[in-house]
């Protein structure tokens, strides 16, 4: 059951953020699908109940620049932008702080994390109640429309998520404009609420990354792919049987043998694997690497629910470097 909850239910939608339950609520642009950004399990949530068949890197949401930066290395642009239009439709894109708790999911595996603070006074009131960050894509199925009330979240989610904070229609209905700040030239990755002239006048000229044809095709162009993480060692999918010079990312029960071993669910759970994909594959590559073992062999995930994402990004993982 997905509970509706009333805006004056802020401490009970907070309560469910924290106890790593999943809350759609209302921002100035369009309703969030949120859950707990430094909780793997629930950013494996999100996507579940979005049924996307591949991971993007999703926005976190904070209630002010001071911690939304503290979860990142920000710098002069990053400071004037967020002084110019935080809170507000901007989301920047910074690399990830060393010390930050921000799920590896909750970026796709990549180095660098989008940060916004929105503005809307629901929004702003469960930030501050749920005390961190939170992972929140538009709060509709996968291939649907960005949903505005509450009705259009509850059309495609009920049942998906465990409630949703209605705050009437959203205003401004238009996603965040992206703005990745993560090299010399600021880029813009997809416009949105604040126009790219705005941004231009205080950063003087931007880049421009090709747009995302559709929600699904939301994730950096093909040309920004390099910052994608791969793991260094190669990767070997569909193994039966592993050597002893080789690292093991494991599902359901473990082939036995292997140099190092990552399970990812032992139960053979596709939510809990995918909580567990993007640091597994970390970890194995550096220990791999440190042991001198010779690649990473992959057991068969199923292509059931997130199993198609997850087999998505191992099948990017595994694919021939250019
Ligand atoms: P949505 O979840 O629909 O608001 O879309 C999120 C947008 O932010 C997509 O365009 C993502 O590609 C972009 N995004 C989120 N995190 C990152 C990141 N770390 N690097 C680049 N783009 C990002
Ligand atoms: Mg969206």
């Amino acid at each position: 059951m997905t509970e509706r909850l009333a805006a004056d239910q802020v401490s009970r939608a907070a309560e469910l953020l924290r106890a790593g339950r999943l809350v759609a609520f209302p921002t100035e642009t369009v309703y969030g699908l949120g859950g707990a950004s430094r909780d793997a399990a629930a950013v494996a949530g999100i996507f579940a109940a979005k049924g996307r068949p591949s991971f993007n890197p999703l926005i976190s949401h904070f209630p002010n620049a001071d911690s939304a930066f503290a979860e990142a290395v920000d710098d002069d642009r990053a400071r004037a932008l967020a002084e110019a239009f935080w809170p507000g439709p901007l989301t920047l894109v910074l690399p990830r702080a060393a010390d930050s708790r921000i799920a590896l999911l909750a970026s796709a595996g990549l180095p660098s994390l989008a940060l916004r603070v929105p503005a809307h006074p629901l929004a702003q009131a469960l930030l501050r109640a749920a005390g961190q960050p939170v992972a929140a894509p538009s709060a509709n199925r996968s291939g649907g429309v960005s949903p505005t009330t509450a009705d259009h979240v509850l059309d495609g989610l009920t049942g998906r998520i465990d409630a949703v904070l209605d705050g009437g229609p959203c205003a401004v209905g238009l996603e965040s404009t992206v703005l990745d700040l993560t090299g010399p030239v600021p880029l813009l990755l997809r416009p949105g609420g604040i126009p790219e002239a705005e941004l231009e006048r205080i950063l003087g000229p931007i880049g421009r990354a090709a747009p995302a044809a559709a929600e699904d095709e939301a994730r950096p162009a093909p040309g920004m792919l390099t910052s994608h993480y791969a793991p260094a060692l190669p990767v070997r999918l569909d193994a039966t049987a592993v050597a002893p010079c080789e690292a093991l990312l494991a599902f359901g029960p473990a082939l036995p043998g292997a140099g190092a071993t990552w399970q990812l669910s032992e139960s053979g759970d596709v939510v809990q694997a995918a909580a567990r994909l993007f640091a597994g594959l970390r970890e194995l590559d550096a220990l791999g690497q440190r042991l001198g073992l010779t690649g990473i062999a992959v057991q068969p995930v199923p292509m059931q629910g997130l199993g198609a994402a997850i087999n998505d990004r191992l099948s990017r993982a595994a694919a021939p470097r250019g």
